[in-house]
């Protein structure tokens, strides 16, 4: 829609001016630096930062009702720099002016009802918002789209050009990394590392398609954690790891979006997030509390975080009463949800202060943790698959998570769940494919049942000319292949001929 057709009390609001007073704050040491620079940990202490608006006071100018409407119209704007994250703008990331927003399409992405019979098989009403529809196909695009922003803001105030972007990655992070970076040309280069045999065929493919620079190296992501932050400290290179705190803000867009999804109508809702270096569920906890304090929602929905067994150290610090907990690393084991295969999750200080802050607004048991065995998760993936929806095994993960909530009782009546599919199906095939070849018993405990697996299946047409590369079949042949090939399928499929 044109800008001069919005209503006259939204038309100058629809196109943000850059505003607000966005700061780094120490979690550790409480001091507060400004954006002026690119920082992933404290320049004082070395603690981890948030990037707090210290003058989010305005927000409150507008009422809740005002900003609901301009968010509902400003969807129709068809300003590119608006069409992803920033549609958020000022909740979001309110210094970067809009010709510096990078947008490939991401953000926006569907929550969809779960099918009927899902919702039966399940035993709860949901929804799944379907976050592969992303242009990596994971989230990691929304966190990815604020921090490349605030490079190339950084880039073009600053006259710089070569810079080397780095992260380490279960997989989804380098593709996005990869991804937006290249959209940048020689502005910035991409290099990211991976633990070997850790990711998918796909995963590995999406950042060498991209042309960005690929190491893989021995160990599980924690591992590769250590060496991109070493050069971090050393070099001068821009980390894109949701350590820097750019990622944490743009996937604070989620959460925007469900409660927008859900008509600004929150109270009612339960968040599944399944988690691995807890940065996605920082930014939905610090995203919703946001909108709360700006009276854009008047309730705070609760948020559940869903861990494998096989890589829990989340959930082993919820599972205690507030007074006995303790944070500890875990060491991982192979996790078909291998994109959250993570022991010693980066973000575990903002969680903990983040989730704690949640508590004290929305109550007790506003936020909290479950976590799912192996086979839980691969069941529930190739469930939601079966089912009309395209999840991923960490998609999988949410829906077992819905389904131990339930089993457990940590869901109330009359609650809504929405569930995080974090990644498209399509990267996480191997998975599935292995389930179907039986191959997930040995390393990752996952028995196939069998009425779950399925296989291309081979039509024999012994005796008769078959169609090949480079033959052409007579008229004649032809007539009897597609004759004999449709009995076979027929026959197959038990079809009854037409009366
Ligand atoms: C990164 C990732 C996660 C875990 O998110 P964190 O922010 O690391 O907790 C979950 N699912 C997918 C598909 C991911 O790529
Ligand atoms: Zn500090």
């Amino acid at each position: 829609m044109k800008p001069e057709l919005f209503p006259d009390d939204l038309r100058s609001s629809i196109l943000p001016e850059p505003g607000g007073d966005l700061r780094y704050d120490c979690l550790k040491c409480g001091g507060s630096f400004p954006p002026d620079a690119l920082h992933y940990v404290c320049p004082e202490c070395g603690g981890l930062l948030l990037l707090e608006d210290h003058a989010e006071g305005r927000l409150r100018e507008r009422d809740g009702a005002w900003w609901r409407r301009l968010f509902d119209y400003r969807l129709m704007s068809n300003d590119q720099a608006l069409r992803g994250v920033f549609c958020y703008h000022e909740f979001l990331a309110p210094i970067i002016p809009l010709e510096d927003v990078v947008y490939l399409g991401e953000a926006h992405t569907p929550a969809v009802k779960a099918p009927p019979p899902l919702e039966r098989e399940v035993g709860a009403s949901f929804f799944v918002k379907l976050d592969g529809l992303n242009p990596s196909a994971s989230f990691k695009d929304r966190g990815m789209a604020a921090a490349l922003s605030f490079v190339k803001y950084l880039a073009r105030v600053g006259g710089r050009t070569g810079i080397m972007a780095v992260c380490a990655s279960t997989g989804d992070t380098s593709a996005a990394a990869a991804l937006y970076s290249a959209s940048l040309g020689g502005t910035v280069k991409a290099a990211v590392l991976l633990p070997r045999g850790y990711v998918t065929p796909q995963q590995l493919s999406q950042p060498l398609g991209a042309g960005a620079g690929v190491f893989e190296l021995p160990g599980v992501f924690d591992d590769c954690m250590k060496v991109v932050e070493k050069l971090s400290e050393d070099y001068d290179v821009v980390l894109l790891n949701s350590k820097n705190p750019w990622r944490v803000l743009g996937q604070e867009s989620y959460a925007f979006e469900v409660a927008q999804q859900f008509d600004w109508e929150t109270g009612d809702l339960m968040l599944f997030v399944p988690v691995g270096n807890a940065g996605n569920i920082t930014a939905v906890l610090g995203g919703l509390m946001k909108l709360r304090r700006a009276g854009v929602i008047d309730r705070l929905p609760r948020v559940t975080a869903v861990q494998s067994v096989r890589a829990n150290p989340v959930f082993n610090y919820y599972r205690s009463p507030p007074e006995a907990r303790s944070y500890e690393p875990v060491k991982v084991r192979p996790s078909v949800a291998q994109a959250a295969m993570i022991g010693d999750p980066v973000s575990f200080p903002r969680l903990a202060r983040l989730a704690a802050l949640y508590e004290e607004e929305r109550g007790p048991g506003s936020f909290q943790a479950v976590e799912v065995t192996e086979q839980e998760i691969m069941d529930s993936m190739i469930l939601a698959n079966r089912s009309g929806l395209t999840v991923c095994t960490q998609g999988g993960e949410s829906l077992a998570g819905l389904r131990a909530a339930l089993a457990q009782g940590l869901i109330a009546p009359g609650e809504t769940a929405v569930l995080d599919s974090t990644a498209h199906a399509l990267k996480f095939m191997e998975f599935q494919n292995a389930y179907f070849r039986g191959d997930l018993a040995g390393d990752y405990g996952v028995r196939s049942r069998p009425e779950n697996v399925n296989s291309p299946r081979e039509v024999d047409l012994p005796g008769i000319a078959l169609p090949a590369q480079g033959k052409v079949l007579t008229p004649e042949e032809r007539a009897v292949f597609t004759d004999r090939a449709a009995r076979a399928i027929a026959d197959a499929l038990g079809l009854k001929p037409r009366a």
